[in-house]
C-alpha cells in the first residue's frame, strides 16, 4: 500500500470527505503567503488561518521564483488580493547543499543541467530579502505597499521580521 492508497483511504472515511466550505475563490484576507514546502510548518496554525481566508504558496525554500510571481500576479490582478506575506524558516532542507553542487548532481546523473536556478541559500535571512525584493520590484504585481517577509523558527514556533 502507498502513502497515496493511505490518502485515498482517509479520504473515503473521512467525515466530509475535505467538502469546501467557502463559496468563493477570492480570499476574505486578500493576502498571500509564500512560504516553504518543509513538511514541519503548519501554515494555519502559525498564523491562526481558517479556510477561505488566503492564498497559500508553497514551494523548496519558500522562494519568490518566476512561477511565484506568476501565481502573484493572478493572486492580485484575478482574484483580490493586496498583501504578501515571505515566510522562510530555520533549519531548512535548502541551506544544506549549494546550487553548484545540485546542479553537478543532477548533470551527473541524468547528462541534462537544469534551466531553473535551484536557489539554495547560506543565511536564510538574505534570502527572504531577496524574495522581497522580487515581489517588489516585479512589473507584474501591482500592489506592494504591504510585502513583508520572517523566518520562522521550527523548534521555537518564533517569528522574526526581516526588514
Ligand atoms: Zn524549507
Amino acid at each position: 500500500m502507498t502513502a497515496i492508497d493511505v490518502l485515498l483511504q482517509r479520504h473515503e472515511d473521512g467525515p466530509d470527505h475535505g467538502a469546501p466550505e467557502v463559496p468563493t475563490p477570492l480570499p476574505s484576507l486578500h493576502l498571500t503567503v509564500v512560504t516553504c514546502m518543509d513538511a514541519r510548518i503548519k501554515v494555519f496554525d502559525v498564523f491562526g488561518l481558517v479556510h477561505g481566508e488566503v492564498h497559500i504558496l508553497r514551494n523548496a525554500g519558500g522562494i519568490v521564483t518566476d512561477d511565484v510571481i506568476r501565481s502573484l500576479a493572478i493572486s492580485q490582478r484575478k482574484l483580490g488580493t493586496r498583501e504578501v506575506i515571505v515566510m522562510q524558516h530555520t533549519s531548512c532542507g535548502m541551506a544544506t547543499f549549494t546550487d553548484d553542487e545540485f546542479r553537478d548532481d543532477l548533470a551527473k546523473d541524468t547528462g541534462l543541467k537544469p534551466t531553473w536556478a535551484v536557489e539554495a541559500f547560506r543565511e536564510v535571512k538574505d534570502s527572504v530579502k531577496q524574495s522581497l525584493e522580487r515581489v517588489r520590484r516585479s512589473p507584474f504585481i501591482p500592489y506592494t505597499d504591504n510585502v513583508r517577509g520572517f523566518v520562522y523558527d521550527v523548534q521555537t514556533a518564533a517569528l522574526t521580521e526581516v526588514h
